[in-house]
């Protein structure tokens, strides 16, 4: 008898109780890429002034942030904190698209999930987190993000790789085996581990009148706990 994966119980829980998500917050590829790259080691909210600074200048094409000198580049996207290694990034990314894709974007993206994360990966500031929302949120392609968040709450459903030095990896993996390669499903996915990171299961988890209390060792403990009081 099959028996289903727990990360394919924790889904429909987090989908049922929170909803779609709609992410990525944006307008396609682009914002996804510069997005990604500002939001690293940022919040949401300082990375959208980056953006909507970005939009004011006339500064929304890889092109234009590829012309502009970095300073002033650096300047514009402030908001997002460090501004000066993230304006290099940019500057990076979208050299790299012109020298190797004639500054096509869509044709960059348009390359299959292995080939494209393994190029994302060799552009300087890309790191295996954002190299899979590009391959995720921008290309549609079916590549697992991992974050804090998503650690964190493995962590304390009990589904964590047994290995405690696992890097980045190795909880990837967990979810590509687990589940249906679906871009879709893994961009839902992704965004309600977020919302509920943010929500319920911060740095302090809330475990009474959780979703996921049912299927979470912790939030089984917290329940022993509660009736030994
Ligand atoms: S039950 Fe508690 S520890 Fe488990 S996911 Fe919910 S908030 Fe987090």
């Amino acid at each position: 008898m099959n028996v289903a994966h727990p990360l394919l119980e924790v889904y429909p829980r987090l989908y049922q109780h929170y909803g779609p998500q709609g992410w990525w917050p944006g307008e396609g590829p682009l914002d996804v890429v510069i997005g990604a790259i500002l939001t690293q080691a940022a919040a949401w909210r300082n990375v959208e002034l980056a953006l909507r600074n970005l939009k004011a200048a006339n500064c929304w094409s890889l092109e234009a942030i590829r012309q502009l000198p970095p300073d002033d580049l650096a300047a514009i996207i402030r908001p997002s904190g460090y501004f000066n290694a993230k304006a290099r990034k940019l500057q990076a990314f979208a050299n790299h698209v012109h020298h190797h894709h004639g500054g096509d974007l869509a044709a960059f993206l348009n390359q299959d999930a292995g080939a494209l994360r393994e190029e994302l990966l060799s552009i300087h500031g890309i790191g295996p987190e954002t190299a899979d929302d590009i391959v995720l949120y921008a290309a549609g392609q079916p590549s697992f993000v991992i974050d804090a968040y998503t650690r964190r709450i493995l962590g304390r459903l009990g589904l964590a790789p047994a290995n405690p030095k696992a890097g980045y990896a190795e909880y990837q993996s967990l979810f590509h085996r687990s589940l249906p390669p679906d871009a879709g499903l893994f961009n839902e996915y992704h965004a309600l581990l977020d919302r509920h990171a943010k929500e319920r299961c911060g740095k302090t988890p809330r475990c009474a009148g959780c979703c996921l209390r049912e299927v979470c060792s912790t939030g089984q403990r917290s329940d022993a706990l509660t009736l030994q009081d």
